[in-house]
C-alpha cells in the first residue's frame, strides 16, 4: 500500500497534508511541527541536514545553508530578477554553462531542484513516519506566477527524491478548494496569499463543486522577506549612526540580525511592543557592541505600509481582468504567514470592503487543498469537485518584424489548447523558425522567450501560399507543448516546454 499526499513547497515553509477518509488532515514533521522551513544545510562528514535544524545552523554556517530556492527555480543566473537579489544571499551561486543557476555548497555544486529535492525527500519521510506506509505521488502547489520553467524544475525537484507528481497546481487555487470543501458555499471568491517570497492574487467563482479561476496576478519578488528587510534595514543605519560600522558587509552578524527582525515582526502580529536585542553583534574600537532596540507596532507599520499598498494594486489588476468590482465578491480568503500582521488584514478587509474568511488557517490551507486534489485524482472524494485553473500569461510567437502574435490569452481555462494558421513571407522559404514567447506586449523582445524551434522541409511556393498551422497546448499543470503543422507536406515539428 503507498499513500498519496498534498504538498505545499513554500519559498520559505512548506507543509504537507493527507486526506483521513473524508478528512484533511495535516501531517507534522519529525520534529511535531505543522510546518517545516525549507531549508537544507550542509555539515561537516558530507551529511545535510533540513528544516527546522538546518535553520539553526543559519548563523554558524550561513555559506552552507540554502534558503529560498524557490526564488531562485527555473530562472537564470543573469536574469534581472537574480541580478537585484543575489548579494542578498550569503551562500555562493554561480552560472551554469547553459545559463542556469548553481549553488555552490561544502565544496559540492548543487542545483536549485537538487535542494529542493532535499526539501521533498524530508516531507516524503515525515509522511511515511507519520502515515506508516510509503508515499510514492503527491499534488505539488506553486504559485500562480510560476511559469513552464518553474513548473518544470519543480516537477523535477519531485523526480530527483522518487516522488511521482499527480499534478501541479497553483497555491491560491487549492486554497479556495479547501476553503470551498469545507464551506461548500457558491460564489465568487479573492485568494490573497502573501507568504515569504512571493504574493498571489486569485479571483474564483465556486459554484456547485465547480472552480473555475477568473483571473490571477502577482508579484514573484513581494513577501514577508521584504517586511523582514524593512526592518533589518533599518536596523543597520541605526547601527551605522550609533557606531559607524557598517554590519551589511558582515555575514554572521547579518545573519543574526535576520533572524532577529523576523522574530520581531512575528511578535508585532500579537503583541503592541517587542524588543530586539543582539549581544556581542561585533567588536568595536573600545570592546564589543550590541544592538538593542525597543519597537513598537505603530512603528513597524510605517516602515512597510507601502508594501501592503502595492499589494492592494495588484488586487485591483486582478479584479479588473476578472471584470469584477470588490463589491462582487462573496468571500475574501487569506493565505500566507505574512497575513497575520494586523495592518495586512486590516487594509486587505478596508480594500475589499468586508472582513476575510474566519477559522482558515493561513500556514495550512494549501496543503490541505492539495491532498484534497490529490484525493480527487485519485477518485477518492466524493463529491464531484472539478479544478479550472489559467493560464498567468498570454502565450505565442514572434511575427514578422520583432511583432508577437498570442496564441492562448492570458487567463485562459486550462487545459486548453488552440491552432492558428501561418505562411511564409519570402517566396520559396523552405524552412520557418518558430520563436515561443510569454508575455502580453506587441514587441517580442519585451516578453520572455520560451523556446526556438524550426519547421524545414516546405514544399518550394510562393510567399503566403504555405500553409502553417502552429498549435499550442497547455496541459493541466500548466506546462506548454507546441507544434508546427506545414499542411502541404504533413510534417511537423514539436516542442515541449
Ligand atoms: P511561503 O509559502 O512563501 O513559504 P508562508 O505562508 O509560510 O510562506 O509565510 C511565511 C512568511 O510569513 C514569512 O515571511 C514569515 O516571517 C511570515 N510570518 C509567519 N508568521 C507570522 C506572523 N505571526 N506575523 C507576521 N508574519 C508572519
Ligand atoms: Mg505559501
Amino acid at each position: 500500500m503507498s499513500a498519496v499526499i498534498g504538498i505545499d513547497l513554500g519559498t520559505t515553509y512548506s507543509c504537507i497534508a493527507f486526506m483521513d477518509g473524508q478528512t484533511p488532515v495535516v501531517i507534522p514533521n519529525l520534529e511535531g511541527n505543522n510546518t517545516t522551513p525549507s531549508v537544507v544545510s550542509f555539515i561537516p562528514g558530507g551529511q545535510h541536514l533540513v528544516g527546522l535544524p538546518a535553520l539553526r545552523q543559519a548563523i554558524s554556517n550561513p555559506y552552507n545553508t540554502i534558503y529560498s530556492v524557490k526564488r531562485l527555480i527555473g530562472k537564470k543566473f543573469n536574469s534581472p530578477e537574480m541580478e537585484q537579489l543575489r548579494d542578498k544571499f550569503p551562500y555562493r551561486m554561480i552560472e551554469a554553462p547553459n545559463g542556469d543557476i548553481l549553488i555552490e555548497a561544502a565544496g559540492e555544486i548543487y542545483t536549485p531542484q537538487e535542494i529542493s529535492a532535499f526539501v521533498l525527500a524530508y516531507l516524503k519521510q515525515c509522511a511515511e513516519n507519520y502515515l506508516g506506509t510509503r508515499v510514492e505521488e503527491a499534488v505539488i502547489t506553486v504559485p500562480a506566477y510560476f511559469n513552464d520553467h518553474q513548473r518544470q524544475a519543480t516537477k523535477d525537484s519531485a523526480s530527483i527524491c522518487g516522488l511521482k507528481v499527480l499534478r501541479i497546481i497553483n497555491e491560491p487555487t487549492a486554497a479556495s478548494l479547501a476553503y470551498g470543501f469545507n464551506t461548500r458555499k457558491n460564489g465568487k471568491v479573492a485568494v490573497y496569499d502573501l507568504g515569504g517570497g512571493t504574493f498571489d492574487i486569485t479571483v474564483l467563482e465556486i459554484h456547485d463543486g465547480i472552480f473555475h479561476v477568473l483571473s490571477t496576478s502577482g508579484d514573484t519578488f513581494l513577501g514577508g522577506d521584504d517586511f523582514d528587510n524593512r526592518l533589518i534595514g533599518w536596523l543597520l543605519e541605526e547601527f551605522k549612526k550609533e557606531h559607524g560600522i557598517d554590519l551589511s558587509q558582515d555575514k554572521f552578524a547579518l545573519q543574526r540580525i535576520k533572524e532577529a527582525a523576523e522574530k520581531a515582526k512575528r511578535e508585532l502580529s500579537f503583541t503592541p511592543e517587542t524588543e530586539i536585542n543582539l549581544p556581542f553583534i561585533c567588536s568595536g574600537p573600545g570592546g564589543s557592541l550590541h544592538i538593542q532596540k525597543k519597537i513598537n507596532r505603530a512603528f513597524f507599520e510605517n516602515l512597510t505600509r507601502d508594501l501592503v499598498e502595492n499589494t492592494l494594486t495588484i488586487c485591483q489588476k486582478a479584479l479588473k481582468d476578472a471584470g469584477l468590482s470588490a463589491s462582487r465578491l462573496d468571500e475574501v480568503i487569506l493565505v500566507g504567514g505574512q497575513t497575520r500582521m494586523p495592518l495586512v488584514r486590516q487594509m486587505v478587509a478596508e480594500f475589499f470592503g468586508r472582513q476575510p474568511a474566519a477559522r482558515i488557517n493561513p500556514d495550512e490551507i494549501v496543503a490541505i487543498g492539495a491532498a484534497l486534489q490529490a484525493n480527487i485524482i485519485k477518485g477518492s472524494t466524493r463529491d464531484l469537485v472539478l479544478l479550472l485553473d489559467v493560464t498567468p500569461f498570454s502565450l505565442g510567437i514572434e511575427t514578422e518584424n520583432g511583432g508577437f502574435q498570442k496564441i492562448i490569452e492570458r487567463n485562459t481555462t486550462i487545459p486548453a489548447r488552440k491552432t492558428m494558421a501561418f505562411t511564409t513571407v519570402e517566396n520559396n522559404q523552405r524552412r520557418v523558425r518558430i520563436h515561443v514567447l510569454q508575455g502580453e506586449s506587441p514587441k517580442a523582445a519585451d516578453n520572455k522567450s520560451l523556446a526556438t524551434f524550426e519547421l524545414v522541409g516546405i514544399d518550394p511556393a510562393p510567399a503566403g501560399v504555405p500553409q502553417i498551422d502552429v498549435t499550442f497546448e497547455v496541459d493541466a499543470d500548466g506546462l506548454l507543448r507546441v507544434s508546427a503543422r506545414d499542411v502541404g507536406t504533413g510534417r511537423e515539428q514539436k516542442v515541449e516546454i
